[in-house]
């Protein structure tokens, strides 16, 4: 495991500012936050429930984004950080909440409920299988080791972690977009994956060298790697 960097500068991320040292935001899944304040206004807690009627790790209008810095869920590298108050004010259903959306591919946390996930209730409805050399023709096959031969097939999951099969059938009809969706698919999930960071530019103050710019981390990605090959 990389250790965590050694970063002294400050600047900004276009409209974020990066936040040394902070403590990270772990909070349990299920835990209520308390009632928050947003530019003075108090928020209310919505009759939506978190998990329930809204995915876990969808982003809320009361968590906006801080800036940058040390994440537990991006070691050796800074991440995007945000305010975490789910619950409050609206869901933002085309936004995933950044902290809970790493956390949940790292920890293999059911992105609706929000609750682990185990071998064998493990399931996606929109991977795609793609084979290894079909993402490295897309260029992006960079966090793909290179002793994956190009036929071995993948489950490109994207970045969405896979959910409990309950939670995807419940999700399949409650959710516009889902539902919507023609391609969608109920698959398991693979046994073997791999993470790799979506990264963010970041633009340094001048007086930063370039150089010593770490990357930031916006979300996680996750890949399944089966035991099938596709030669065609
Ligand atoms: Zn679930």
């Amino acid at each position: 495991m990389l250790s965590r960097p050694q970063v002294k500068a400050r600047w900004t991320v276009g409209a974020l500012s990066y936040v040394e040292d902070e403590p990270d935001d772990v909070t349990p899944p299920r835990r209520r936050p308390e009632r928050p304040a947003l530019r003075g206004v108090t928020l209310q807690p919505s009759r939506l429930r978190v998990g329930v009627d809204v995915p876990w790790v969808t982003s809320w209008t009361s968590e906006p984004v801080t800036g940058v810095g040390p994440c537990l869920t991006t070691p050796g590298a800074l991440a995007v950080r945000q305010s975490e108050r789910p619950g409050f004010g609206r869901p933002v259903y085309s936004e995933n909440h950044h902290y809970r959306q790493r956390l949940s591919v790292l920890r293999m946390l059911c992105p609706m409920c929000g609750r682990a996930t185990a071998t064998g209730d493990r399931w996606t409805l929109t991977a795609r299988r793609r084979t290894a050399g079909a993402l490295r023709a897309q260029g992006l096959g960079g966090a793909l080791p290179t002793t994956l031969a190009d036929s071995r097939v993948l489950i490109d999951a994207g970045a969405i972690a896979p959910l409990h099969k309950a939670c995807a059938e419940r999700s399949a009809g409650q959710c516009p977009h889902l539902s919507a969706d023609e391609d969608l698919d109920l698959r398991p999930f693979a046994a073997r994956w791999l993470v790799w960071p979506l990264w963010v530019e970041v633009d340094p103050p001048p007086s930063a060298p370039a150089q010593d710019l770490p990357p930031v981390a916006a979300f996680l990605q996750l890949c399944g790697v089966t035991d099938a090959h596709d030669r065609r």
